[in-house]
């Protein structure tokens, strides 16, 4: 009888464990920011579009630019915008 107990227990612990572990997955809502990152940009020096999270991020009179890649960056500085 006392082993039958510690079986319901057991079984109860890890059942509890295991709806809290799915409920936790359910409630994480981070879609929306991660939908703002793969947004499509385009670039201030060649105009090609690129993802947004990839960006080279260039602060030009107090203006952000972004640009696809480090050397477009650097030939719109050098071209004096
Ligand atoms: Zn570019």
């Amino acid at each position: 009888m006392l082993r039958f107990i510690l079986y319901t227990l057991l079984f109860w612990v890890i059942f509890s464990l295991f709806t809290s572990f799915f409920k936790k997955k359910n409630g994480n809502v981070v879609s929306e920011e991660n939908l703002l990152e793969d947004e499509m940009i385009p670039c201030a020096n060649c105009g090609a579009f690129f993802p947004f999270k990839t960006a080279v991020t260039f602060n030009f009179f107090s203006k952000e630019k972004k640009f696809c890649s480090k050397e477009c960056m650097e030939s719109f500085n050098n071209s004096g915008g």
